[in-house]
């Protein structure tokens, strides 16, 4: 393959050796490539198969050694994330205690916090929620209104947080909240024990009939002055941090929009709609599939997460997938309206729309090319 011939020696053999351990590992039964965020039946299984990467070094790759992580290159992480995708099989239990919580924690925990949380996290016993957007605060997230008010023995929480990924299957919700009405450094963040008294959870079912996002409310929740990460009025800093891991492995997606495309032309074949201009449309995609996965090539040999081809990934991959799901439409037929259970492209039309909002929308990924890539003027605020 082209972009195979561009790789180093040592990143096949990262590929081969990830490969091998893939295809010899155990499944547990109903296992699924669920992604990022399993449902509440996803949770078992991805439990077992969690453990069994942790076992092996498979997990936390991108922490520190000291803390049980691999100390992983970029490229090795990126590949491993690919070879999940072409194997079918999901990555973690659930992303955000690995990608955003376990992170956090490393560069602004307490010794105490450290060695409470990280190792659960590392083999897979805790499962971690971002408690970040709420009703009135996405996009412009320094809007949080969520506040905790300081206590005799800690803080109480009340307010209320919206897509909050895995938090009906969640231990621990990684929250950020006003403590202060500076609108940066007022926001402080806190880690919250979802069994606490006061919270709860109202999950949300998603238009693939699927329920992976929740309502979470916080009415008068007390935690303790040890739930506290970092300082008070750090919370804005903590949060841009945490933005920007999930880049690393979007590449990767690739893999799974190229089986797609795949399935989307035999498709059209089988419905017999397969004309120039559908053929045009469909080359068009595949073309931009192979930029795509170039462009995230370019990034991993950068091997910086800050680097442009990294910034341009999150859009490139959110609106190709997009694209990718609009396409099932076209090549269905009256096939369009089956399950989403039982047909992947329909599953794909569905859920492929939520790619250009989640983890910052293709608009506020626009914004931040245009000001912090290309130098261009900041947008009026
Ligand atoms: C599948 C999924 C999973 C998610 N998981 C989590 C989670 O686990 N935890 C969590 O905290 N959040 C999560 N989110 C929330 C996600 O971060 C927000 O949906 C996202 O940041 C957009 O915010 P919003 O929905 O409030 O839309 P808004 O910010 O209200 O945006 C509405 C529209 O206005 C546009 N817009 C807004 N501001 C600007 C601007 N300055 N310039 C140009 N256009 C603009 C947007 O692009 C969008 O089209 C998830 C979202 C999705 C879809």
């Amino acid at each position: 393959m082209p972009v195979a011939t561009r790789r180093t020696e040592d990143v096949a053999a990262i590929r081969s050796q990830i490969r091998a351990f893939l295809e010899n590992a155990p499944r547990p039964s109903g296992l699924r490539d669920y992604g990022p965020t399993p449902t509440a039946a996803d949770v078992a299984p991805g439990r077992v198969w969690h453990k069994y990467l942790a076992e092996h070094g498979y997990v936390c790759l991108h922490w520190p050694a000291e803390y049980g992580g691999a100390d992983a290159s970029v490229a090795f992480q990126a590949i491993f994330a690919e070879e999940c995708a072409r194997a079918g099989v999901p990555r973690q239990l659930a992303i955000t205690a690995i990608d955003l919580a376990g992170p956090v924690l490393i560069k602004f925990g307490t010794d105490e916090q450290k060695s409470r949380y990280l190792e659960r996290i590392r083999v897979g016993d805790d499962i971690w929620t971002q408690l970040f957007s709420e009703p009135g605060a996405g996009s412009d997230l320094a809007s949080v209104r969520t506040k905790a008010e300081k206590t005799a023995t800690g803080w109480r929480i009340s307010g209320q947080k919206v897509w909050s990924s895995a938090a009906n299957s969640a231990d621990y919700g990684l929250l950020l909240a006003r403590t202060d009405a500076d609108r940066h450094r007022g926001l402080s963040m806190f880690v919250i024990p979802m069994a606490s008294p006061g919270v709860s959870v109202r999950p949300l079912t998603q238009m693939d009939g699927e329920s992976k996002f929740n309502e979470v409310f916080l009415d008068g929740v007390e935690v303790g002055d040890d739930a506290l990460i970092g300082e008070v009025g750090q919370g804005w800093a903590i949060a841009i941090m945490t933005l920007g891991r999930e880049r690393l492995t979007l590449g990767s997606q690739a893999v799974a929009m190229f089986r797609l495309h795949e399935r989307m032309v035999e498709a059209a074949r089988e419905h017999d709609l397969l004309d120039p201009v559908l053929a045009r449309s469909m080359t068009k995609l595949w073309t931009r599939m192979w930029l795509l996965r170039y462009t995230w090539q370019r990034a991993i040999d950068a091997g910086d997460t800050s680097s442009a081809a990294f910034s341009v990934l999150k859009l490139m991959t959110s609106e190709t997938d997009r694209d990718l799901g609009d396409m099932a439409t076209e090549v269905l037929g009256t096939d369009a309206c089956a399950d989403p259970a039982d047909n992947e492209l329909v599953h794909h039309m569905l859920v492929g729309r939520a790619q250009t909002i989640l983890g910052g929308t293709s608009e506020i990924q626009r914004n931040i090319l245009g000001e912090r890539v290309l130098g261009l003027p900041k947008e009026p605020r």
